[in-house]
């Protein structure tokens, strides 16, 4: 029986962690998330049942730990070989029960790729930081603040917008920076994190990449506030909203990387935020082939299961040739990512690019797949005890996250074509 572990993978490359993150994963999924999703979507303000699920994945099992460097509890993850490649194994395993919470644990890491990652580790931060995630069996969140009121794209859009729209300000005051500003939808907001790494300017409206600055901001101290969760269409695990920040005093090594380093380095943190989302569309979509599978087996129409009429078999392969493709892809990019001595560097504008490219692609197709098993599945596609519009939901959120599909085309087509002004 072809089974979800049959969808291509580059065996030649995994991970060493590969096999066993899978399985512990793939059995938390199936004890502690799958049965409860579907109550998932009226806890979106309370987490009353999605709470203990994320305490036993990154608190208990410790999956939050695994960026940092081993002397100080971590796995070391960050510094390895593998931190793409094993991180996507990971995504992909909690998406396939529940990508809210695939990105809500990737967000965990995604600022503290800033300062767990060679040749940029900060070991003074790494050190300041690693107790509150190691050293506990409840889940600590972080959250990477960019998004403002004004808008996120134009933060993301490094190359062309230099930074110059960033509003949230940073001033050095002696040995403390003091900040400024608000930010919106950081994925673990809502009151969730603990720590919140922000992007800022040290001077308004400046396109010089010295002057954007990455500064982590343990999110108890005075003068910071977070507002209640937003109701969303989907992702009730992942909590977004507002937060201020009004004269927030930090001290002046909780910069990551320094002038010019924050800047190119956080073009890093925008590549796995790509690789991260295909992971979350692959896992997905792997539990959308383990629903239909069921579905068109048992369902008969003529006389026949569904599957063994022709006009549903072509559409069952639509889908499936793309989520293999969609996996293939997204393993590639991790490795990518892990192998810079032959794709170049995490941060340059080629694999910053092509992992836009690849996300929009993985999400554009699985949006239009999750419709087609909709159609196919009739009122039941649209039934939550199905759980296929659940992920349908889902998936058109990563969709529109991280700059939109119109940033990711631009920044592919800059790359490709030389544009001069997009
Ligand atoms: C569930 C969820 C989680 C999120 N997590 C985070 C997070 O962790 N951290 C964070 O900071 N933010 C997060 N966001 C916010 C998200 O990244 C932004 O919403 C996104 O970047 C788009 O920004 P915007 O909504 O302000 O739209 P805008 O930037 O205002 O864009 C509006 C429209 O203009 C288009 N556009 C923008 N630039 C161009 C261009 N150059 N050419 C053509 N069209 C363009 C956009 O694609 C979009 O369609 C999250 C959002 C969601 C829904």
């Amino acid at each position: 029986m072809y089974s979800i572990d049959d969808f291509t993978r580059p065996k030649a490359y995994l991970s060493p962690m590969d096999e066993y993150l899978g399985k512990i994963v793939r059995k938390w999924a199936d004890e502690e998330v799958i049965p409860y999703r579907r109550q998932y979507d009226e806890d979106w303000e309370e987490h009353r049942l999605i709470g203990p699920a994320f305490d036993k994945l990154m608190g208990e099992l410790g999956i939050q730990r695994v960026l940092f460097p081993e002397d100080l509890g971590g796995w070391g993850l960050g510094h390895s070989n593998y931190t793409a490649g094993a991180s996507f194994r990971l995504f992909e395993e909690v998406a396939r029960a529940d990508s809210a919470m695939a990105v809500a644990l990737g967000v965990v890491y995604w600022p503290m790729l800033m300062i767990c990652c060679e040749p940029h580790v900060n070991r003074r931060l790494c050190e300041e930081f690693a107790p509150m995630f190691c050293d506990t069996e409840k889940a600590v969140f972080a959250a990477n603040a960019m998004t403002e009121p004004q808008g996120g794209a134009d933060i993301e859009n490094l190359d062309i917008v230099k930074g110059s729209t960033i509003r949230t300000t940073a001033v050095l005051e002696g040995d403390e920076w003091v900040i400024n500003g608000h930010k919106l939808w950081p994925t673990n907001s809502g009151g969730v994190a603990n720590l919140l790494g922000v992007v800022c300017t040290t001077k308004l409206g400046s396109t010089d990449p010295r002057d954007f600055a990455f500064i982590f901001v343990p999110a108890d101290l005075p003068g910071v506030t977070q507002g209640g969760a937003y109701q969303k269409s989907g992702m009730a695990a992942d909590k977004n909203g507002d937060i201020w920040f009004e004269n927030v005093r930090v001290p002046a090594y909780y910069r990551a990387c320094g002038p010019g380093d924050d800047n190119k380095y956080f073009r890093e943190v925008i590549s796995f935020g790509n690789m991260g989302s295909i992971a979350f569309v692959s896992g997905a979509m792997l539990n959308t082939f383990e629903i239909l599978k069921n579905f068109v087996g048992n369902r008969y129409y003529r006389g026949r299961p569904l599957k063994e009429n022709d006009a549903v078999a072509g559409v069952l392969a639509d889908i499936v040739k793309d989520i293999d493709i969609i996996r293939i892809i997204g393993y590639q990019y991790a490795r990518m990512l892990d192998r810079p001595d032959c794709y170049g560097a995490r941060w340059e504008e080629e694999t910053v690019a092509k992992g836009r490219a690849y996300k929009y692609f993985a999400c554009d197709r699985a949006v239009e797949d999750l419709g087609k098993a909709m159609n196919l599945m009739e009122v039941c596609g649209s039934d939550r005890d199905w759980d296929i519009e659940k992920h349908w939901r889902d998936l058109k959120i990563v969709q529109l996250w991280m700059g939109g599909k119109q940033l990711c085309q631009v920044e592919t087509a800059r790359l490709f074509f030389d544009c001069q002004t997009l």
